[in-house]
């Protein structure tokens, strides 16, 4: 596997490859990888000739008070598991050769789509977000680009972004990967206290409550949003930041339970900001 810390290797590889008429996909991380992520991989190396992965931990997807200093990392780690699933580049640059001195030009969503869940308290995430992404699909030039439906707002982000601004690659979305005891595998469950991590199972659980409660038959979002944010308030190291269900492509609220809903969560345990959803899928 080629590491690549410049722009201009990532280009020349990629050039290589085009001219060999090969078709790439790219997987977008902040490394200190997991299954989760390793699962994008695995579905990219399935579906084209190559596979490039970037680990870098994006600061202007950070607000000023959160965890861009603090963030876990482990390249070694990272390179290892990306070169077990078969991945043939890691992309892995330097703040300053993503943003050079001076660099003032952003990729910014105008619509309420990054203002909703996680931007009520993340007011910068998404344009942090979109612009680096931009950056990686000039980059690398995928064909194909793949992303977890565990940061959902995220994922439908990036999907309006790649329409609105025609850049011709297949956004594919990818499963969410749990813990056997169903606690969504994230790089932020390693900040949990033993107690907390007992405690992170209330996010699970909600996704799982509202999940029967569909197939029982409830059509009222709200009544299913009521029924998870009682489920997460009885545990005592839970805080809400959020739930809510939203239509899954324009994240605007919806009443009534259908096809393509998305009931999303973010709940701190003690200080560690987690998040969870799912979708509805028929
Ligand atoms: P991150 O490194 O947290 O920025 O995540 C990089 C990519 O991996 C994003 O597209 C995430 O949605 C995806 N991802 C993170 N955790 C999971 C998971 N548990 N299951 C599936 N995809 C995930």
């Amino acid at each position: 596997m080629k590491i690549a810390t410049k722009i201009s290797e990532v280009r020349a590889q990629v050039r290589e490859w085009k001219m060999q008429g090969l078709t790439v996909g790219l997987v977008p991380t902040m490394g200190y990888l997991h299954e989760g992520h390793a699962s994008l991989v695995r579905k990219s190396v399935s579906m084209c000739d190559r596979t490039v992965a970037s680990v870098f931990v994006n600061p202007t997807q950070f607000g000023p008070n959160e965890d861009l200093d603090t963030y876990p990392r482990d390249f070694d780690h990272d390179c290892a598991l990306l070169e077990k699933e078969g991945c043939d580049m890691v992309f892995h640059p330097d703040p300053s050769e993503m943003y050079p001195e001076g660099f003032c030009t952003y990729v910014e969503n105008l619509s309420d789509m990054p203002k909703t869940l996680c931007g009520k308290t993340r007011p910068i995430h998404f344009r942090g977000v979109c612009t680096v992404v931009s950056k990686l699909f000039h980059i690398v030039t995928p064909d194909k680009a793949f992303f977890g439906q565990k940061d959902a707002q995220q994922l439908a982000i990036v999907r309006r972004m790649v329409a609105d601004l025609s850049f011709g690659i297949e956004i594919v979305g990818c499963p969410i990967v749990r813990e056997e005891d169903g606690l969504a595998k994230s790089s932020r469950n390693t900040y949990l206290s033993p107690e907390e991590r007992k405690a992170a199972l209330v996010l699970s659980k909600a996704v799982f409550l509202g999940q029967k409660m569909i197939r029982e038959g409830q059509k009222d979002a709200d009544a299913i949003v009521a029924a998870q944010r009682e489920l997460i308030m009885k545990e005592p190291l839970a805080r809400i930041d959020y739930v809510s269900a939203v239509d899954g492509s324009t994240l605007e609220p919806v009443k009534e339970v259908k096809k393509d809903v998305l009931f999303a969560m973010a709940v701190y345990i003690g200080k560690t900001r987690l998040i969870d959803n799912f979708s509805v899928e028929a």
